[in-house]
């Protein structure tokens, strides 16, 4: 007899595993890691860093994000040390006008899906759902917000939704320039 618990956590081991060579940012910064930028480095110009703290916070309430971008990608680690089924972070993102709606159908989703509607076109991106200790990272296409539309993003876990979320902002900033970006300024 399967547990929903077994199930979920067979899930959640495929979908770390899968988002490893993504979310390697909190390695310590061994100097055999060099080349994984660590959690206090500075963040590239479409990537943003954020913590998922014990006391339901989230580091940080914005997150703003260039309209030059192509990809944008959030990397959350959950600092606190409860397993997910006890105190469990992640970074879900949609419009604000969706969020009470999409909060809802996570709900019904229940554990086995993180409490995130899968499928669901109203969630632009959300990372797995971590316990402490843990970290990962998502990527999604910028081409997916609109100029003057309001993001929301919050974590999914029960009684978290409402304490843990901030807003996401396009902005029409540019991004800074980088070697690759200089270079092709010089064309
Ligand atoms: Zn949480």
């Amino acid at each position: 007899m399967s547990s929903p618990i077994s199930r979920s956590l067979l899930l959640r081991s495929a979908l770390a595993s899968a988002a490893l060579g993504a979310a390697s940012f909190a390695a310590e910064g061994q100097p055999g890691h060099a080349h994984h930028p660590a959690a206090t480095a500075t963040p590239g110009p479409c990537e943003a860093f954020i913590e998922g703290q014990p006391g339901k916070r989230f580091s940080t309430q914005e997150i703003r994000v260039s309209s030059r971008c192509d990809l944008f990608t959030v990397h959350l680690v959950h600092t606190g040390r409860k397993p997910w089924q006890q105190a469990g972070h992640n970074w879900v993102l949609a419009r604000s006008a969706d969020i009470d709606a999409v909060i809802a159908s996570g709900m019904q989703a229940g554990p086995d899906r993180a409490w995130v509607p899968r499928g669901d076109a109203r969630v632009i991106a959300a990372t797995q759902m971590l316990s402490g200790g843990e970290h990962a990272s998502v990527s999604f296409p910028v081409a997916r917000l609109k100029a003057g539309e309001q993001y929301t993003y919050y974590c999914s876990f029960p009684t978290h939704a409402e304490p843990m979320r901030g807003q996401l902002v396009l902005v029409d900033a540019a991004v800074p320039a980088g070697p690759s970006l200089a270079a092709a300024q010089n064309r």
